[in-house]
């Protein structure tokens, strides 16, 4: 197959050398475990004393990972991405903000985010997570209710608690589905999942009649999984939807091997990379062997899944832009893939969240966690980066 992810002048065209030189101190910083360690676990409590370090987290981890604080600041960004063919998923990045008042809010902000992704040529999705619109013990109850004998539906003020969040979901999808704008709804911790599940196949039951608005994400990091993609299908099939559907490994491996041995229970998670691996290799292949009735993402940084993906498109003769099958990568990682994805026509964007610092910490710590040496990535683009920065120095 005619691509290759080592193009570093594709890769990094839209970034200055100064940005790019931004980008390798940070990535150099995250080499570092310990530092990550103490730099997770100590900046949300910084943050709340009020001590003065937004302007070094503005500087850094933010500019790399985050598009903006405002939806403005982030249009910019999402403008110079399109100027490569890359497209855009906006998400509104704010996490751990309970209460009713929040959860209103927050539907406002979506509803914003899709009428400004709507006057866009490169915005097709936004992102959301549930838990920005539910109270995340509510979600914990009702993923338990099926086992509590008497269960929510003894709990009035509950279901009523409940009905709201439908209602929001509802709302966003409608606009979403008026202005042609994909809602991808993010997979979070397994303890709180199977309700995000249930609502997002109730939305998709609604809105995926003609077309996919409405998208689940599945976690291939859980060894049930692969099956649960192949349920939603049937359920699809029957219930005559079509099935959206965003392909990762997963975000909270520790915390929920953690939990897991804490409570004695059976971990979710798949005993080692390998079989993560390969479910999510087959899940990429079910997904591309149904085109007809399943749209995918696929959303991962590993370079293997990208290009197993792109040639099981060349293999079978799908045409790169094929409106059912997209890639995604986050914003600040793994440029290589993205633009050199885009560069040979298939469907690619970069997932870009923004919100006010505070409130996106939790999104950028998982971003420094998952950037450490021990996960890999890290020595990756920094070796890409030190390429493209040589190169241009002639
Ligand atoms: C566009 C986009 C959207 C995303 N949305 C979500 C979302 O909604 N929910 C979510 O949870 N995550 C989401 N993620 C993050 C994603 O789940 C991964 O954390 C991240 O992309 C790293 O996985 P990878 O496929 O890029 O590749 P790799 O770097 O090859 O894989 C790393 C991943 O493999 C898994 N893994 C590592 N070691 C082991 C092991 N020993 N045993 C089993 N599994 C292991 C873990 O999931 C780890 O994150 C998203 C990522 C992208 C690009």
């Amino acid at each position: 197959m005619n691509i290759s992810f080592d193009n570093t002048e594709n890769a990094f065209a839209y970034k200055s050398d100064k940005e790019l030189k931004g980008a390798r101190f940070l990535f150099k910083t995250m080499e570092y475990p310990w530092f990550v360690q103490v730099g997770t676990r100590l900046t949300p409590f910084i943050m709340k004393t009020g001590l003065p370090v937004h302007g070094i987290i503005r500087k850094t981890i933010f500019k790399q990972f985050v598009g903006g604080e405002t939806l403005e600041e982030t249009a910019e960004v999402g403008a110079i991405l399109g100027k490569y063919g890359v497209q855009v998923i906006l998400d509104y990045g704010v996490e751990g903000k309970e209460g009713e008042e929040n959860y209103e809010n927050a539907t406002d902000v979506f509803i914003q985010v899709i009428n400004y992704a709507a006057t866009q040529s490169n915005i097709p999705f936004i992102s959301i997570k549930v838990t920005g619109l539910a109270r995340f013990g509510l979600l914990q109850t009702l993923n338990e209710a099926p086992r509590l004998r008497s269960g929510i539906h003894d709990h009035e003020a509950e279901i009523a608690e409940w009905d709201r969040v439908r209602e929001r979901m509802y709302t966003i999808c409608e606009v979403a589905a008026e202005k042609n704008i994909g809602v991808l709804i993010d997979a979070e911790e397994s303890w709180i999942q199977d309700p995000v599940d249930r609502l997002t196949i109730e939305m998709m039951e609604i809105f995926n009649k003609e077309k996919v608005i409405v998208y689940n994400t599945i976690q291939l990091y859980r060894h049930d999984r692969l099956h649960f993609l192949k349920l939603s299908h049937k359920i699809a099939q029957q219930q005559g939807f079509k099935l959206g559907i965003k392909l990762v490994r997963g975000a909270y491996m520790e915390k929920e091997r953690e939990r897991a041995y804490d409570k004695g229970y059976e971990s979710p998670i798949q005993a080692d990379k390998v079989s993560t691996d390969k479910d999510y290799n087959d899940s990429v292949q079910y997904c591309i062997e149904n085109l007809n009735d399943i749209s995918v993402i696929v959303a991962s940084h590993n370079e293997e899944s990208n290009l197993f993906a792109a040639g099981l498109m060349e293999e079978k003769g799908i045409p790169h832009n094929h409106p059912h099958i997209h890639f995604s990568q986050l914003f600040g990682m793994s440029d290589s893939i993205t633009f050199n994805l885009a560069k040979e026509g298939f469907n690619v964007s970069k997932y870009l969240p923004f919100g006010p610092i505070r409130d996106v910490v939790p999104y950028l710590m998982r971003r420094a966690q998952e950037n450490t040496s021990v996960s890999g990535q890290t020595g990756r683009e920094l070796s890409l980066i030190k390429k493209e920065l040589e190169r241009r120095k002639g």
